[in-house]
């Protein structure tokens, strides 16, 4: 089967390699090696268009944390912060304007709250038990789920953002937290603390 992978050009996908295929199934018996059934095995490539939400995406993978900020001056909520990246204003519908929130998560993300699972659904890629947390951001109107992969959540607790620079997936996992402090050793291989790199198009917001 040839990778299935996807391009752009002129604003249009270009698609290339195979994107369904049929994997050879096994027989399901019973004690006596009755005949019962089969299994079919079936391989699905998903592509998920990022849209407004690709901007995102690309910071995370350069250790950027952006927000998006209503700017239009007729809107009741001009001036609100929201975390997660949403494209348009909830109140006006405008598109919203990108910000760089890095160093407001550096200085005052704390953990709202958490959850510790120890199983979790198909195609998991994070180790477990997974320490979920929703973070709350100073000036921010919204919370953000995410996940720590350095310390013990609990409520209040200071956290930092860290992001996969080695080998980005460019999903959400490219991002998770850290306990305050936490010490660059102590962080999972590919995973590093934010860049000062400057994001073209997203203003950085200072705590
Ligand atoms: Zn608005």
């Amino acid at each position: 089967m040839s990778k299935a992978t996807v391009k752009v050009e002129r604003d249009q996908y270009k698609v290339d390699g195979e994107f369904s295929a049929i994997i050879p199934g096994t027989p399901i018996r019973d004690e006596e090696g009755r005949l019962c059934g089969v299994t079919k095995p079936r391989q699905i490539v998903h592509m998920h268009s990022y849209g407004g939400e690709a901007l995102f995406f690309d910071a995370l993978s350069k250790g950027r944390l952006l927000a998006t900020r209503c700017a239009n001056p007729a809107c009741t909520a001009k001036g609100t912060v929201y975390l997660p990246f949403r494209t348009c204003c909830p109140d006006c519908l405008a598109n919203m304007e990108p910000i760089d929130y890095t160093e407001v998560a550096k200085a005052g993300a704390k953990v709202y709250t958490f959850i510790v699972t120890e199983r979790s659904g198909a195609f998991n890629t994070l180790v477990k038990p997974i320490r979920f947390i929703d973070i709350e951001f100073p000036g921010a109107a919204t919370l953000l789920k995410g996940y720590m992969v350095a310390g013990e959540p609990r409520i209040g607790l200071r956290v930092v953002p860290v992001f996969r620079r080695e080998h980005p997936t460019f999903t959400i996992t490219d991002l998770a937290w850290a306990a305050e402090g936490t010490k660059p050793q102590d962080l999972p291989p590919g995973f590093s603390f934010a860049s000062n790199e400057r994001i073209p198009g997203a203003a950085v917001v200072q705590p």
